[in-house]
């Protein structure tokens, strides 16, 4: 992915129905990058404009690509296969944004603009898919049971508000 096209109007796409779709090399992304065994390879993305229901402007998001983990428990290589889905839509401003009452909808508000930075929100999203105790299924302990999702997701979801530029999500 290059620097002029990691950016796009996701305003224009969600109107026209337009689809984004690229590459994110891993060694691009030094926020995942910091918690893999490697830099190489790359994530599959592929952006979706749309209106949802709600008659937002909005985007569904599709990630595909291999994390290289290291098993927590036999410090092997362990590859997490990626194949997920997450439903945004956008608003205009910050002030938009945390004025948003919470709610328990799948689609996540995210600030829109005509030059959102799609790379980010790829980083973001795979970051979320990192466990937080990645393990082989032979190493995981039969008689305890994997951490709730959301859980699992906490340290890395801090992470993710660290990155510089600011958050774009809450
Ligand atoms: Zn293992």
């Amino acid at each position: 992915m290059s620097q002029t096209d990691r950016f796009a109007d996701v305003f224009e796409l969600a109107r026209t129905g337009g689809t984004l779709e690229g590459s994110l090399p891993l060694a691009a992304a030094p926020r995942l990058r910091a918690g893999l065994r490697h830099d190489r390879g790359a994530l599959a993305y592929r952006l979706q404009g749309r209106y949802d229901e709600r008659g937002r402007p909005a985007a569904l998001l599709h990630l595909e690509g291999d994390l290289p983990l290291v098993c927590d428990r036999c410090r092997q290589a362990l590859e997490l296969k990626l194949d997920h889905r997450a439903a945004f839509y956008f608003v205009g401003s910050e002030e938009e944004l945390s004025r948003l009452p919470v709610t328990d909808e799948p689609e996540e508000p995210l600030v829109g603009g005509r030059r959102f930075d799609v790379a980010a929100l790829v980083e973001d999203e795979a970051i979320l898919c990192v466990p937080i105790s990645p393990r082989h299924a032979r190493c995981a302990p039969p008689t305890v049971r994997e951490p709730a999702d959301a859980e699992a997701r906490t340290p890395f979801a801090a992470l993710a508000k660290l990155r510089s530029g600011g958050s774009q999500r809450r």
